[in-house]
């Protein structure tokens, strides 16, 4: 079985996981979506798109995880305005 390197796109961690039988049966030039569950690569979930050779064209994240991140980049940003002032 073949296995493919995937990278979070959230988080950048990376897990090689063996690719599911589905693929061998797409047609050249189509796509296939891979649900990635929590804890697989690490603790996030999203959907990975590959085409027919195993290459990742895309990613796909929940609306939820989206927002949560972007709360947390804001957080940080709020930090790093306070440490500017002190
Ligand atoms: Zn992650």
């Amino acid at each position: 079985m073949r296995k493919i390197l995937i990278v979070c796109p959230i988080c950048n961690k990376s897990k090689r996981i063996p690719v599911p039988e589905s693929i061998f049966h797409i047609e050249e030039g189509s796509l296939l979506k891979i649900p990635i569950k929590k804890n697989t690569i690490c603790s996030h979930e999203f959907i990975l798109i590959i085409d027919y050779n195993f290459s990742i064209r895309d990613y796909e994240i929940d609306k939820d995880e989206i927002k949560r991140i972007q709360q947390i980049k804001k957080k940080n940003e709020d930090l790093s305005i306070f440490d500017i002032v002190i």
